[in-house]
């Protein structure tokens, strides 16, 4: 007997690692992804590997075979971390639908954010293809306190942006009083409790705002250990221009103490983008934390009463009326006409022509530049945001919304201004880095490694690109050569389909929590 037990045990030791072997490579897996390129820029990983997924996590990246209940065959593909997108308006499912085409797996309002927080959080719980999450914005405070509007949640181009322009509205065109801004205070607390992410302050909006407010505003983020984002003021090539407004809201991030995210840089430095990259370079060097970001068009798009479209734009800007197109009728503008959509439609949406090719280039090159769409939402013929079962193409506005991200892939594959793993670095995994000391959640996204959540990318480098353009019709067409996207595990873009009722998305939130 005694001696039967040693042979019993050798015997088992041998099965048992066979069984646990093949148990570890067969039907674990939720799903497993195939022979594709798998690109990590964190560690670097270019290789062919193999990837087992488990319950919305990435549990294995192996060169051995594996099984599980659903496959991908990912041969020929790059196989990247889902991209994460922190200026995406389009918070509608018909703009998400379209980033998700475009390979997005996180697309995050925090450029003008959210407010009421806990509105825009509720709204999309169980209900969003996509992670979601949207910081404080300060405007929306500053319209709830100054005007007494509530924006609802995500206000921006929204009714409540036409609602707040009326006549003797005080948010854009005045300075807070000590009650008013004690009341803007408050209620940009109460977004940071119930998790905003950051505090966005888009000053361009409401350059009127001046005195101690943005300085004082800002300091909430210092308290909640959390950023600040911005879209400077002054779009402008001539004092006061975008670089001196980038210069005062590095003294009110460096003051404060806070990170700082600077918004499409060239769409508001216009010629001064040079200056104004080595400028975060130099703030950085110097310990403050700070990112800037690029879209890769030379248009811009936003509401046509932004009050740097005011008179003398011609001579700030170097733009034209006719660089100016008002997005519903799609008509270029004559002194007219904008003085026209200015007053009746302040919110209405239009484009301009305003960004320098090699301005934009020098952000897509410039190290540590991550991407950011600034999708707006899409209009249709009635000015309605489409419905999700609306047609690609239907929806009416910047081709930004649908085409970033495949657009900045194949600028990589035609003029390699980049490297490849650079540029899926500024798709994904710089936005993680920035946020992940005050987002914990962060530090698992923009990944790909055993641990990491499973958002993924999966894309042809050889045909991956944007469809959308200017053309009437072609404005939401939807990005090709990535047929796979997964979120949290959970397969969403299948054979470049967004599948029906998939709502794997999860909130992004800053962990300060009532
Ligand atoms: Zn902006």
């Amino acid at each position: 007997m005694q001696s039967s037990i040693p042979r019993v045990m050798a015997a088992c030791v041998a099965w048992c690692s066979l069984l646990f072997a093949a148990s570890a490579h067969s039907q674990d897996y939720d799903l497993v992804i195939l022979n594709g390129r798998v690109m990590d820029p964190e560690s670097g990983l270019d290789a062919v590997r193999n990837i087992g997924v488990k319950s919305g996590k990435v549990l294995d990246i192996t060169a051995t075979q594996i099984r599980g209940k659903e496959t991908i065959d990912a041969t020929g593909h790059v196989v990247a971390p889902g991209f994460i997108d922190l200026h995406a308006h389009g918070q509608d499912p018909y703009a998400i639908k379209l980033m998700l085409r475009d390979g997005v797996t996180t697309p995050l309002e925090i450029e003008a954010g959210a407010w009421p927080v806990e509105d825009y959080y509720n709204e999309r719980e169980g209900k969003s293809q996509a992670n979601y999450g949207a910081s404080v914005g300060h405007v929306w405070a500053r319209i709830s306190a100054m005007d007494n509007i509530n924006p609802k949640g995500l206000g921006l181009y929204s009714d409540a942006i036409n609602a707040a322009a009326h006549e003797g509205s005080k948010w854009s065109t005045q300075r807070s009083s000590p009650e008013q801004l004690k009341k803007i205070g408050a209620k940009v607390e109460q977004g940071l409790r119930q998790g905003g992410l950051g505090i966005g302050f888009p000053v361009g909006y409401y350059t009127a705002v001046g005195g101690p407010e943005v300085m004082d505003v800002a300091s909430l983020a210092n308290r909640y250990d959390t950023f600040i984002t911005t879209h400077v003021r002054y779009l402008s090539n001539i004092p006061p221009s975008g670089y001196m407004a980038l210069e005062e809201l590095l003294a009110v991030a460096s003051t404060n103490q806070v990170p700082l995210i600077v918004h499409h840089l060239p769409s508001n430095l216009l010629e001064l983008t040079p200056q104004g990259l080595y400028l975060v370079d130099k703030a950085r060097r110097n310990g403050l934390k700070i990112a800037a970001e690029f879209y890769p068009y030379t248009s811009g798009s936003s509401i046509i009463g932004a009050d740097y479209l005011g008179p003398g734009f011609q001579q700030r800007t170097g733009m034209e009326y006719e660089d100016i197109v008002y997005v519903k009728t799609g008509e270029k503008m004559t002194k007219e006409l904008l003085a026209k959509y200015r007053k009746e439609d302040p919110g209405g949406m239009m484009i301009m022509h305003h960004i320098k090719e090699k301005d934009m280039l020098a952000a897509f090159v410039w190290e540590g530049v991550f991407v950011g769409s600034d999708g707006v939402p899409f209009l249709d013929d009635k000015g309605q945001v489409p419905t999700w079962d609306a047609p690609y193409g239907a929806g009416k506005g910047h081709p930004r919304g649908a085409g970033t991200h495949a657009k900045v892939l194949r600028t990589v594959r035609e003029q390699r201004v980049v490297s490849l793993m650079e540029a899926i670095a500024k798709l994904s995994y710089l936005q993680a880095k920035f946020l992940e000391d005050m987002v914990p959640d962060m530090k698992h996204r923009g990944r790909l490694k055993p641990g990491a959540i499973a958002d993924i990318t999966i894309f042809d480098p050889a045909t991956v690109t944007d469809n959308a353009g200017w053309e009437e019709g072609k404005n939401s067409l939807p990005s090709t050569g990535i047929p796979y996207v997964i979120v949290n595990g959970t397969v969403v873009v299948k054979d470049s389909k967004v599948l029906k009722g998939v709502y794997p998305g999860q909130p992004i939130r800053n962990d300060v929590l009532d």
